[in-house]
């Protein structure tokens, strides 16, 4: 597990690593970036790079936390790439299932395989279920997710690389917008923020701008219109299953 500097979530556990790229929006995918980088500072657990791997040795870290925590899942990787078993994806959800103290957010561009498999997956209260949407092109994603049994569903449209005018938020509950950053990061307009913004404004649903990238993102840093908006669902932590 890590401390994690993304501004939605605490820490990050990825008990797979390793993708390939599926969408525009993975064009400069840090995951990948950094799996090269670990690898050549001889880290042992990205010795393949970005190749797809699971690690079973990390799948008791959840149940050494005390303190209820928010925690990225598969931050270096994508849960539901065909490459990973299902079985290894059960395993990592019997973890999230035994652990309800902590929130977990899977995050996904395979929205398919996702409902593929979905209904042989357990979904507790704690488990937070997104796909990724950069543009107008993938947002039959949001069909496939909708159709899940996860309590909570989100959409994370980062890098936002094109409008999305006609989004159907209909059982979505949160919406995190994010500009891409590194060093030729494609633009993001204002008002494709705001527009996304006033959508979940009109259905209720929790917003969240994580950041206007750019080549400097911490100088352009995550005032919209002159405020940070940071909303979450709501969390719902228990002892018990
Ligand atoms: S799906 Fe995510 S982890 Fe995989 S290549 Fe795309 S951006 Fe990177």
């Amino acid at each position: 597990m890590a401390q994690s500097s993304i501004e939605w979530t605490e820490m990050t556990w990825n008990p797979t690593t390793g993708c390939t790229k599926i969408s525009s929006g993975c064009k400069f995918c840090y995951a990948e970036i950094m799996s090269k980088r670990l690898k050549a500072m001889g880290v042992e657990k990205y010795k393949d790079a970005f190749k797809v791997r699971t690690h079973p040795d990390q799948l008791n870290i959840p149940y050494t936390w005390k303190a209820s925590k928010i925690v990225f899942v598969n931050s270096m990787s994508d849960l539901f790439h065909k490459d990973i078993p299902l079985d290894f994806i059960k395993q990592v959800f019997k973890v999230m299932n035994d652990n309800p103290n902590h929130v977990f957010q899977v995050l996904t561009k395979r929205a398919e395989r996702l409902f593929e498999v979905h209904n042989e997956l357990k979904w507790t209260h704690n488990i937070w279920m997104g796909v990724s949407v950069e543009n107008e092109s993938v947002t039959d994603r949001i069909d496939f997710l909708r159709k899940t049994k996860a309590r909570v569903k989100f959409l994370s449209c980062e890098p936002l690389i094109g409008p999305l005018p006609n989004l159907n938020l209909k059982k979505i509950d949160w919406v995190i917008v994010g500009g891409e950053s590194g060093h030729r990061p494609r633009p993001m307009d204002t008002d494709w923020v705001l527009d996304i913004q006033e959508q979940c404004k009109k259905s209720d649903i929790a917003f969240f701008f994580k950041q206007w990238g750019g080549r400097n993102k911490k100088a352009n840093g995550r005032l919209l219109n002159g405020k940070t908006y940071d909303e979450m669902p709501e969390q719902q932590l228990q002892t018990s299953v």
